[in-house]
């Protein structure tokens, strides 16, 4: 995986520098005499280093380009291709000196400049020069306004650095003039960053200002789970048990699997309006909806033995225990109904039954981008910085997973 993600981010570094490349002009006068840029494309050094860059040799390549630079006088093209080379492989310090020193070359055009500074500002985020890399990417972006390498990089910058504003902002520049596709991932986004910037207004108690910003949020994605709970919190402080109610009904309409995220506050809720009973009736609906859904299946559970009926709370709590065996909430609501029933045997007997043909592991929560796994439920993955990219694995029966190994 690592190499794989290695070898993606050697090809971009190519990529960069041929599109710096592309900027410069073919031919220049340098030291008093005109180098022809073609030159270096043409050696078999050139072409060499390609081949070893696709192969994922990076050394040879280096070795390759560095010849095919001195052939053709030195063109500043190879040179950031070389020092993109040199960042990819963790010598970030020979990354900034190459690119430093293109810098100084004289008669650099502004897009040129631009590519260059690119280059470095990737160098100094590489090497964890927080505010160098942030200064050269506002640098890049004041000579190329539209440049969305330079934005992407900023706005990730910034998230680094909870400075919620300053991304929001910037994702904003990148979601203007992208495809109706990418602009829905643009928005999704979007509503993740409002989220943190009312998160922030709460932390300065400016509960106008995080109410909006959590309005905004589900405006801008009906499906965003934290934005729905945080506005119901909001609407709940400020005494509207009815707007908060229906915040987090929104939550379950638009995000039924996240949906459980809701319950407490729900089952807290509905009773001061009135209608403690619409909360089974929420669970039997998201049952019916989708039956592998085994939190709404312990919330009922809990919910009738809470109302004195526990040999019926017993039923969804088994049925749950097929879903996800290794939730062990399950395992001591089961234990709780079986001891207030006083351990009637056959039930005992069921509940060995069910665990009989379980299979245990841990971490179910899955980033889909990059396969990091968590035991809890996180909204930006920790280690490719992804948003919404974690979905639950689904448990399988012990046998299911030994049939698959054998076959
Ligand atoms: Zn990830």
């Amino acid at each position: 995986m690592e190499g794989y993600a290695g070898f993606i981010g050697i090809l971009l570094a190519l990529l960069a520098g041929l599109a710096a490349g592309k900027a410069w002009e073919r031919y220049k006068l340098q030291d008093g005499r005109w180098i022809d840029r073609r030159r270096g494309r043409e050696s078999p050094h050139y072409m060499l280093g390609l081949n070893f860059l696709v192969a994922n040799q990076v050394d040879a390549a280096i070795d390759e380009l560095t010849r095919a630079a001195e052939v053709a006088g030195d063109p500043a093209e190879i040179r950031l291709i070389l020092g993109n080379l040199y960042r990819e492989k963790g010598q970030v310090g020979r990354a900034i000196q190459e690119h430093q020193s293109l810098l100084q070359r004289t008669g650099l055009r502004k897009l040129e400049h631009a590519n260059v500074m690119l280059c470095l500002g990737l160098d100094y985020k590489h090497g964890g020069f927080v505010d160098r890399a942030l200064e050269a990417f506002t640098e890049v972006l004041r000579l190329d306004p539209g440049n969305r390498y330079a934005l992407a990089n900023l706005e990730k910058l910034y998230e680094e650095q909870h400075q919620w504003d300053d991304a929001y902002a910037t994702r904003q520049k990148l979601a203007q003039d992208s495809t109706p596709d990418a602009r829905q991932h643009h928005e999704m986004i979007l509503a993740f960053l409002d989220n943190e910037r009312g998160t922030q207004a709460l932390k300065r108690q400016d509960y106008q200002e995080a109410a909006k910003r959590f309005q905004a949020a589900v405006d801008l994605d009906p499906a965003n789970p934290p934005a729905h709970l945080n506005l119901g919190d909001a609407q709940l402080v400020a005494g509207d048990t009815a707007g908060a109610v229906a915040a987090w009904e929104r939550l379950v309409q638009a995000a039924p699997e996240r949906a459980y995220l809701a319950f407490s506050r729900l089952e807290a809720a509905y009773p001061t309006l009135g209608d403690p009973q619409r909360y089974a009736a929420l669970c039997r609906r998201l049952i019916a909806e989708n039956p592998v859904d085994w939190r709404a299946r312990l919330a009922l559970a809990r919910f009738l033995e809470r109302e004195g009926r526990p040999r019926e709370a017993i039923d969804p709590l088994l049925e749950a225990l097929v879903h996800n065996p290794h939730a062990l909430t399950l395992h001591q609501g089961i234990w709780q109904v079986l001891s207030v029933l006083e351990l009637p045997p056959d039930l005992i007997r069921r509940y060995i039954d069910v665990t009989r043909e379980a299979v245990f592991y841990m971490d179910p929560h899955l980033c889909v981008r990059c396969r990091y796994r968590s035991t809890e439920l996180l909204w930006q993955c920790p280690h490719c910085h992804e948003w919404n990219t974690f979905i639950e694995e689904r448990m399988a029966p012990a046998k299911d997973s030994e049939a698959t190994l054998t076959s």
